[in-house]
């Protein structure tokens, strides 16, 4: 349901990766590991063309779309059915959460002002933030601003959520919020690819773990799998360093 099919990117003449094929079934999970600079944040961007690709096609659901061709109207419908979760959040700082959760609704899915802020109080009571619908980022902690981050992906209704480092910014004191609201979605079947450092939610939550390294993807496979009987070189010396 989601697939990417010899998808290219390149910055100037440099190439991040050639030819790339992935492809998730509706309710899976993945979570693509590797080192630095590898193109992890690259590939999720191409997925809704936060960066555009050079080539190759993106399907999500029954949208097909050819890098080569895309028009913004393809953009616009990839980016619908598609959400992020940015490292940094974000949020608009001049918003409040219920504000930052209702904005997509009112702006992209032109839902009246009234339902769209209600939808999005019973985003913040599931998120755990029914009190802080009036908050703004400031006043919040990193983890409530993450969990905002997450709410309004969730209110998109999308396909899938792509998590980019979703944790990666936070104090250690607020990170297993943000898993464990992550796992909530994750138990309620929601379609996601989250590039991530923290393998012990790879082990619990992924479907399947995927690991790049120099813009390809080397191996993916069950986390236990992977983890414990990696088949390539690359993967063993990377998991060597981190586990
Ligand atoms: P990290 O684990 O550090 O987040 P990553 O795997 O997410 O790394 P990317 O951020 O996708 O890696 O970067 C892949 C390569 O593309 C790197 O060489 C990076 O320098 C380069 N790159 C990324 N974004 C740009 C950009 N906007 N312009 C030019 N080069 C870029
Ligand atoms: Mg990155």
């Amino acid at each position: 349901m989601i697939t990417l099919e010899s998808v290219s990117k390149q910055f100037g003449q440099q190439p991040v990766f050639t030819n790339v094929d992935l492809h998730l079934e509706q309710g899976e999970i993945i979570v693509i590991i590797g080192p630095s600079g590898t193109g992890k944040s690259t590939l999720l961007r191409c997925i809704n063309f936060l960066e555009r690709p050079e080539a190759g096609y993106i399907t999500v659901g029954d949208l097909r779309v050819d890098a080569r061709k895309a028009s913004r109207g393809d953009i616009l419908a990839l980016r619908r059915r598609t959400a992020f979760v940015f490292q940094n959040y974000g949020l608009f700082a001049n918003k409040t959460a219920l504000e930052n959760i209702s904005e997509g609704m009112i702006v992209v899915d032109k839902l009246p002002k009234a339902q769209a802020h209600a939808r999005a109080r019973e985003i913040l009571e599931r998120i755990g933030l029914a009190d802080k619908a009036d908050a703004y980022p400031a006043s919040l902690s990193g983890g409530q601003q993450q969990r905002v981050g997450i709410g309004r992906a969730m209110a998109a209704n999308a396909d899938v959520i792509l998590f980019d480092e979703p944790t990666s910014s936070l104090d250690p004191q607020w990170v297993e919020e943000v898993l464990g609201l992550m796992k909530q979605l994750a138990a309620e079947q929601q379609t996601m690819i989250v590039v991530t450092h923290e393998m012990q939610f790879a082990r619990d939550v992924a479907d399947r773990v995927v690991f790049m390294d120099e813009g390809q993807i080397v191996e993916q496979a069950p986390p236990e799998q992977l983890f414990t009987n990696p088949q390539d070189e690359r993967t063993r010396r990377f998991l060597r360093k981190i586990l």
